[in-house]
């Protein structure tokens, strides 16, 4: 593991001299705060992470076949994107073409070049992949358009369903091919789950996310984790305490009473840190989980019901190696269209296991696996939903077993073997995540992000802040976002300091 994301690992305990800011959780969020706040010239800023690395939901694992990224993979956009901005400092964007300048265009159409196959190995043709997406991508935009309009149902799945429906209506089609257009409508609304990182799309809105303008999927060379390491370099070692859970946060002055500071952070295994201010950035599925126990006092009421209003879903990637590719240099990547024309004497992926409350089995929801730039002999899928939720529980053999299967199945003609590897994620598991990103969730409020990001006591007041992609209005589930809230929380403490300073 590089030397940076374990800074101090070998400190034992805590400063002697309070901090001026404690910082919980030292991903993205909190790295961007602290860097902010010393670039400005406060020194005094302890960043406290639970885990032995840094990083949070930026892992880059790097084995035999090169580097996978557990979370964070791509940089979403090019355009008033600081993260993508760094990486073109740092000279970290793998091959940049001209497909870059490309602004605008649908999201999933860079997986066009992908084969999308039914299960009975036959290749959809390219113009009914791209036809149906479009007419998908028309609703997804009409999302936005209802949010504010309390009686219109506002989720995805609704646009999603209304939509496709009248455009095969709209369509003179024979039987098969609607057959095989409704396989792909349900390849979307896989893809959307693991995108959305939601247990349905009917629970889910696009809410108020802007995408910045520009690719999508931009890969970052040496993995995401070379873009969080150009931010630590600015961090000293000093500033960092990782192995140090933070178990509770005493955010008030008068709860303090005798002590000269403000805030009290105590940790899980003994200890305490005295500072001024204190900013959270812990995961939201963290923050929902420890609602009750974190904060002392409790947070407010609304506060609180406008964190467990957001979604946090989950997301599993499954990465699976062979000893060399089986496919061609061409080869981008196969989706799977159920169409359930396959051959039932020939079908021979796994029913006796973990299934979904509709009765379909875990593996129903992986949407295809896809090539990886920077690592040759590897192939990634991605699954949302509920069969991301049970697939955590199942082994790592059973999972290669069924996705051979799988692959086997929706690409007969290119004679897979077995692969010699699996690496597989359990976000949801990860006692300090507790899950992938968040989500717009149909029964969010408007105001709620305003509401889960306000400092406290007061906005006059900031003691304790709030930071991390949940709290982004309009970058939420991304790194950048992440990145941008860090900063604005960092900005709230050093204009508190210019203001007490004047008085
Ligand atoms: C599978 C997956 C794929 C993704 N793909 C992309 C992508 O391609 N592009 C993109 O932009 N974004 C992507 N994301 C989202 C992105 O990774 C996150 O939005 C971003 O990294 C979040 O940063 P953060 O600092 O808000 O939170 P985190 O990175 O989760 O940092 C929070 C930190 O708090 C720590 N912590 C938790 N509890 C405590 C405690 N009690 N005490 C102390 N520390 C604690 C955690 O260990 C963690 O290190 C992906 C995420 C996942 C899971």
């Amino acid at each position: 593991m590089d030397a940076r994301l374990v800074t101090a690992s070998g400190q034992v305990g805590l400063p002697r001299q309070d901090p001026m800011v404690v910082i919980v959780g030292g991903g993205i969020a909190g790295v961007s705060a602290a860097r902010h706040l010393i670039n400005r010239g406060v020194q005094q800023v302890l960043i406290l992470e639970a885990k032995d690395r840094l990083g949070g939901r930026i892992h880059t694992v790097t084995g035999d076949s090169g580097n996978v990224d557990f979370g964070a993979q791509y940089i979403h956009g090019q355009d008033e994107n600081p993260l993508y901005q760094l990486a073109l400092q740092h000279d970290l964007i793998v091959s940049p073409s001209s497909k870059l300048k490309d602004t605008n265009k649908s999201i999933t159409a860079e997986l066009y070049g992908n084969e999308f196959r039914t299960d009975n190995g036959d290749l959809v043709p390219k113009n009914t992949v791209r036809d149906v997406n479009e007419v998908l991508e028309e609703a997804y935009e009409k999302c936005n358009c209802c949010l504010d309009n309390a009686s219109t149902n506002k989720s995805i799945g609704h646009h999603f369903e209304t939509r496709f429906e009248d455009y095969l209506q709209s369509c003179d089609d024979s039987e098969n091919d609607v057959i095989t257009k409704r396989g792909v409508f349900d390849w979307r609304i896989r893809w959307e789950l693991h995108d959305n990182s939601c247990l349905s799309l009917f629970d889910a809105t696009n809410g108020s996310y802007q995408n910045n303008s520009g690719d999508y999927f931009i890969d970052v060379r040496g993995g995401f984790q070379s873009i969080f390491h150009s931010l630590l370099n600015d961090i000293p070692p000093e500033c960092v305490r990782t192995g140090t859970p933070v178990s509770r946060i005493h955010w008030r002055g008068e709860e303090n009473s005798g002590r000269s500071r403000k805030c009290t952070v105590e940790t899980k295994h003994g200890g305490n840190v005295n500072c001024y201010y204190v900013i959270v950035t812990v995961p939201l599925g963290v923050l929902q989980t420890n609602i009750n126990t974190l904060f002392c006092p409790t947070l407010p009421q609304s506060k609180k019901e406008a964190l467990c209003r957001r979604g946090f879903g989950s997301v599993v990637k499954i990465f699976l190696t062979w000893t060399e590719p089986f496919w061609e240099s061409s080869f981008e990547g196969i989706q799977f269209v159920w169409t359930c024309s396959a051959d039932k004497s020939k079908d021979r992926l796994p029913k006796n296991t973990l299934t979904k409350k509709n009765g379909d089995p875990w593996w129903r929801d992986i949407d295809g696996f896809h090539v990886l730039k920077e690592n040759p002999r590897t192939l990634l899928g991605w699954m949302g939903g509920e069969g991301a939720r049970l697939t955590e529980d199942l082994s790592e053999e059973e999972i290669l077993h069924t996705c051979h299967l799988l692959l086997q199945q929706f690409a007969p003609h290119l004679k897979i073997p077995k692969p010699q590897a699996i690496k597989r994620t359990q976000w949801l598991s990860d006692e300090y995540t507790k899950g992938a990103f968040s989500y717009i969730s149909t029964y969010n409020e408007p105001g709620d992000t305003e509401e889960m990001v306000k400092p406290l006591p007061s906005e006059e007041d900031p003691t304790l802040l709030f930071a991390g992609e949940a709290m982004s209005h309009h970058h939420f589930s991304t790194t950048h976002g992440a990145y941008e809230t860090g900063i604005q929380a960092a900005n709230i403490i050093l204009q508190n300091e210019a203001k007490k300073n004047r008085t």
